[in-house]
């Protein structure tokens, strides 16, 4: 069996081996296989290109360059991986989109350095391979365009998760038809280009998706943003896809397919939770219509200590807790599923309502629950309990703001309007968990504050629970 064979072999096997782990991610009971699976399954892949790569007499300073490459990246990788916060995963991966971004566009340019820029007149009066030409003229384009705007679109998503940049939308004039404006004149330039391959028609293609990608993302305001990160890991996907089409490496092409697919499904979901248009997502122009956070005054709101928060829970029957960014920050899970387990011992139901996005990634609420150790069976995504709250005696807000805010619902002009949120406010009590009043992360007050069924427990939402934790 040759080199190239085995190499070939090695890349299905990598292949199926992906495809397990997009099917281990998917439920939290199989995520770790699945992990396992796609770890595998990506060293196998570098083994084979690696051997691939020598076969096909590199230079030995490419070869040193290339490991010189892995040992610098996989270093920074490890480290990074080692040291990042749970709440910081989705700035990480959104930083990750952007260099499969770069690299596509460092492809494409590299592959039209090679090819292209090397013809003379005579090359391309044959007739079949200037039909090549053209369809690898068109991989060009293609390639660096969706390389270009994942590369800016996730920096500019990496700077608003990141708090580095304001999270509001930029409301340029005109900006669907800027968008629209930048699609025409990439297909133009592409056409042109594939006539005739010149390297300043690629320079402005370069440039337009550029710009393209940083207002697609800067645009899109901050409730919107889960879908903008997993819209990301779409086109990054699709931008691996292209390399590899122009770099012939089959498992490229499968693996950019299967994180393109995957990214646009997940995308599709999160759309649907989130009542969005998945067209106008692409499009980078949801959201446009709804005006700026106001700040209306909504009253007084009650505070409830942490002592008489534990009596309302010892004399109730039923509890739903509602999670949400503020408990990964406090890093409470711990102490809520101790106050769980207490609860539960004195007969009290206690259920867990999860927002889809609540938190900074999809799953995080699910992730922080399974790591303290909460059952499964009683952790509800929010259809399975939003009829529930209007039979439930104290719901704990723990964290939680946008996933829990009425605006969404009542007030047509708010930035959220339309996102499903858990019904909270139906239930017999609301204590909520926060530090102060200040809004959530889409920038939007919230009314439940101030509902006469609601309390403010104020501090830190680890404190507060173990507080409780220690009354009860
Ligand atoms: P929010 O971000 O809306 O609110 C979190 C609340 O937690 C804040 O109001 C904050 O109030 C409070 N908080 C912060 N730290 C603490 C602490 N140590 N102790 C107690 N409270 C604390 O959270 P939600 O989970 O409700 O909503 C998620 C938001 O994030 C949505 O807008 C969603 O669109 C967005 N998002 C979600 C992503 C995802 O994939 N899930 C990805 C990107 C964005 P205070 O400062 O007063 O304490």
């Amino acid at each position: 069996m040759t080199v190239e064979t085995a190499a070939q072999a090695a890349y299905i096997v990598a292949a199926l081996l992906f495809i397990l782990a997009l099917a281990g991610l998917s439920k939290h009971e199989t995520a770790r296989a699945g992990n396992s699976f796609g770890m595998a399954g990506m060293a196998i892949a570098l083994v084979g290109t690696i051997a691939l790569a020598i076969t096909r007499h590199i230079s030995g300073l490419g070869i040193a360059l290339a490991l010189g490459a892995i040992v610098i990246g996989a270093s920074i990788g490890l480290w990074r991986a080692r040291i990042v916060e749970m709440t910081g995963m989705p700035e990480l991966i959104a930083l990750l989109h952007s260099f499969v971004g770069m690299a596509a566009v460092l492809v494409g340019w590299s592959s039209f350095l090679s090819v292209e820029a090397h013809l003379d007149g005579d090359e391309a009066g044959i007739l079949r391979f200037e039909d090549l030409l053209r369809i690898h003229s068109g991989e060009v384009t293609i390639g660096v365009f969706i390389g270009a705007v994942t590369f800016t679109g996730s920096i500019v998503a990496f700077l608003k998760l990141s708090a580095r940049i304001n999270s509001a939308p930029l409301m340029l004039p005109g900006k669907n038809y800027l968008n629209l404006g930048a699609l025409v004149a990439f297909a133009m330039l592409t056409t042109w280009f594939v006539i005739s391959p010149q390297l300043w028609i690629l320079a402005v293609v370069t440039a337009v998706a550029l710009l393209l990608g940083w207002h697609l993302v800067a645009s899109i305001g901050g409730g919107d943003m889960p879908v903008v990160v997993s819209m990301l890991n779409s086109y990054s996907g699709w931008a691996a896809a292209a390399s590899g089409f122009l770099l012939g490496n089959d498992l490229l092409i499968i693996t950019g397919a299967l994180v393109g697919s995957s990214g646009a499904y997940l995308s599709y979901i999160m759309c649907r939770a989130m009542n969005r248009s998945f067209i106008s997502v692409i499009a980078g122009g949801f959201g446009i219509e709804a005006g700026p956070a106001q700040d209306k005054d909504y009253g007084e709101h009650r505070e409830i200590t942490a002592e008489a928060a534990a009596d309302l829970l010892t004399s109730a029957r039923s509890v739903i807790i509602t999670p949400g960014y503020g408990m990964a920050v406090a890093q409470a899970q711990y102490g809520v599923a101790e106050l769980t387990r207490k609860l539960r011992d004195r007969g009290i139901t206690v259920r867990f309502g999860i927002h889809p996005v609540a938190g900074r990634l999809p799953g995080h609420m699910n992730v922080l629950l399974a790591e303290a150790k909460v059952p499964y069976d009683i952790v509800l995504e929010m259809d399975e309990v939003n009829d529930d709250f209007a039979d439930t005696d104290v719901v704990l807000v723990i964290g939680a703001n946008d996933t829990v805010n009425p605006a969404a619902m009542d007030d047509p002009t708010s930035p959220i309007a339309g996102m499903p949120v858990l019904t909270v406010w139906n239930a017999g009590q609301v204590i909520v968990f926060k530090r102060s009043m200040a809004s959530g992360y889409a920038g939007v007050q919230n009314p439940l504050f101030f509902n006469e069924n609601s309390a403010m427990l104020f501090g830190d939402a680890k404190d507060r629970v173990e507080d409780i934790v220690r009354a009860l």
